[in-house]
Formats: C-alpha cells, sequence, structure tokens
C-alpha cells in the first residue's frame, strides 16, 4: 500500500519508514503537516500517519484540510500521538482522523491498524466504484461522466486545447421495448454500450447520459476530427445487427457533436446544451446521422426554453 508519513520528529520518522518498508509497503516521508500536504496535491495516498504535533500545520489541521477537500478517494488516516486522554482522542476524531497509534508504537499493533485500514478502504473502493458505474451497461454513469466533463474543460482552460462532446441516442429504442420485451431493450442497450466503449480511444471517455443516451467526452479533440470520431462510433453500432436470442435485430443511433475551445469560456451545460440541438437535428433530418453543433446553436436552445430529445 502506498502511505503517506508526517513527522518532524527525524528518529520516529526514520523507525516508522523501514518498519513500514520491511512489512512490504511503498513509503513517502515528509516532515511536517504542510509537506504532507504539498505530497497528497501531487499524488493520491490511501494511507496517511501523521504525528499530530508538528510545527505550523499539526496533524488536525491536516487532517480537516484532507476532509474539506472532498476528493474522490479516500485516505483513511491514523494519528500518531504521545497525548492521551478521552477528549483528545474526540479531537482528533472530529477533525477527521479514522484511528490513533501511541508513541512509540508497537509493531503488532501497527500491523493490526494497518489491517484495518486495508479493509475500510476496500469497502471505500467498492462503494466507490458501485457509485460511479452504471450496473447495466458497466459504463460511468451520469454523475461519473458529467464530472469528468467539468474536469476536462477545466484542463482544457488550462491547457489551451479543444475539446469535444458526443451526445449518442438509440433510434425508435422504444420500439424494441414494445415489439421485443424489456430485456432484449436491455441487451441491446449492453451490445451498444459494448460496441461504444471498444471504438473509443484510450484518452475518450463515454458513459451513459441517461436511458438509451450516451455522452463521449474526447480531450484534445477538435472540430476537424468530431465527426470523424461520431461517425466511427456510429458505424461501430450499427455494422452488425444484435442477437437478442429470438432474432438479430438492425439498430442505429443519432448523434450530435460539439466542439468548445479553450477561450470560450462556454460552460459544461451550454456545451451539452448545443450538443442536444445537433441531436435534435440528426434526429428531425431522418435518423441514423451525426449533425456538428454551431456556435449559434446555444441562442437557438436558450430561446426555445431547452430541446428534449
Ligand atoms: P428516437 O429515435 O426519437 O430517440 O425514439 P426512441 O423510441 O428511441 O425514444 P423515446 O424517448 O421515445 O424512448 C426511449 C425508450 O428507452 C423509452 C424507455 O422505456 C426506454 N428505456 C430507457 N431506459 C431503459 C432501460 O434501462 N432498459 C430498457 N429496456 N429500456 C429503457
Ligand atoms: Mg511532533
Ligand atoms: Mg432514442
Ligand atoms: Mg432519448
Amino acid at each position: 500500500m502506498k502511505i503517506l508519513i508526517a513527522e518532524d520528529d527525524m528518529t520516529s520518522r526514520l523507525v516508522l519508514g523501514a518498519t513500514l518498508k520491511k512489512l512490504g509497503h511503498e513509503v513517502t516521508a515528509t516532515n511536517d503537516g504542510q509537506q504532507a500536504w504539498d505530497a497528497m496535491d501531487r499524488e493520491h495516498f490511501p494511507l496517511l500517519i501523521s504525528d499530530w504535533m508538528m510545527p505550523d500545520v499539526d496533524g488536525l489541521e491536516l487532517c480537516r484540510r484532507i476532509r474539506a477537500a472532498h476528493r474522490s478517494e479516500y485516505t483513511y488516516i491514523v494519528l500518531l500521538t504521545a497525548l492521551g486522554g478521552k477528549s483528545s482522542y474526540l479531537d482528533g476524531m472530529d477533525a477527521g482522523a479514522d484511528d490513533f497509534i501511541t508513541k512509540p508504537f508497537d509493531e503488532d499493533t501497527l500491523v493490526a491498524r494497518l489491517r484495518v485500514a486495508e479493509r475500510i478502504l476496500a469497502l471505500h473502493e467498492t462503494l466507490r466504484t458501485q457509485a460511479m458505474f452504471d450496473g447495466l451497461t458497466g459504463l460511468l454513469n451520469r454523475t461519473a461522466i458529467t464530472r469528468c466533463l467539468a474536469a476536462e474543460m477545466e484542463r482544457t482552460a488550462r491547457d489551451g486545447k479543444d475539446l469535444s462532446i458526443v451526445l449518442l441516442d438509440l433510434d425508435h429504442f422504444k420500439q424494441v421495448n414494445d415489439v421485443h420485451g424489456h430485456a432484449a431493450g436491455d441487451a441491446v442497450l449492453k451490445e451498444a454500450a459494448r460496441r461504444m466503449a471498444t471504438s473509443m480511444r484510450g484518452y475518450d471517455q463515454v458513459g451513459r447520459y441517461g436511458g438509451e443516451e450516451f455522452l463521449v467526452v474526447a480531450p484534445g479533440c477538435p472540430g476537424k476530427d468530431v465527426l470523424t470520431l461520431a461517425e466511427r462510433v456510429r458505424h461501430c453500432i450499427g455494422r452488425e445487427a444484435v442477437d437478442i436470442g429470438e432474432e438479430m435485430l438492425p439498430v442505429s443511433c443519432s448523434l450530435g457533436a460539439a466542439v468548445t475551445s479553450f477561450d470560450t469560456k462556454e460552460t459544461a451545460d451550454a456545451l451539452i446544451a448545443r450538443a442536444d440541438a445537433a441531436l435534435y437535428r440528426a434526429k428531425a433530418g431522418g435518423r441514423s446521422r451525426t449533425e456538428l453543433a454551431t456556435a449559434t446553436d446555444e441562442v437557438a436552445v436558450m430561446k426555445s426554453g431547452g430541446i428534449k430529445t
């Protein structure tokens, strides 16, 4: 496990670091709370073992900062303390610590605390994964893909690159349910999602945005490439009929693509609204096609009070 140590006392830091390494862990040691905080900014550490008393940013302050940051991955915090007494443990708990080890530590106690940490971290990871992925298709769910879009838009603003998105909606999907039943509809959704995922570049992300609607986020993809990307996905979904058991069902989809550049300061909602408008045009134009959003789509969407697909 990757473990971060924050401890201003050199002897204690070295002994703890050496023990953890001997137990097979990957250790990063820092001399105080501020250094630990900076290290956590650079990479994620599932476990932090922090001294309580440190100059400037002490253990409690470090705990508070970590909890206030609300990072999606959990950091389990063990506070090292020479202090005793119930109230100080409660102060540590209130600041966000998960457990305590009294200094000088005993190796068996340390191993036991690490086991608890590993169990809790595994549970956190299971819950985090379940909260991110759509149960039927296994793709990112709406919350996760929307979050991913927001993060990529921020990165676009920093890197000065373009970002493209594609909204994809299966055509006449209600008929699949109506004619062949809900289970057949589910099979089509699963297979369409699988085909979508396989047609994606490694750094593109796709998520289930609604019932039979999907959102592709393509960072660094400029306007001239987004239609190629969208058409590749469309062909991949429609190339072969889907096996629903009783028969092979042809499937098609319509797509709306939109590009935003770092200098437009467009919001994620406005970008999605433009892709939605383009998708609406693709549907109105006969389905099974891709339309690219124009810069004025946003205005049109705002005037009409939003477009539903
Ligand atoms: P269009 O080409 O205009 O998009 O028509 P459509 O029939 O695809 O669109 P519509 O919005 O009328 O119907 C979408 C259907 O998708 C209705 C809903 O019951 C179905 N659906 C949504 N989620 C699921 C799901 O998880 N499983 C199944 N089987 N059906 C779903
Ligand atoms: Mg200290
Ligand atoms: Mg549809
Ligand atoms: Mg729809």
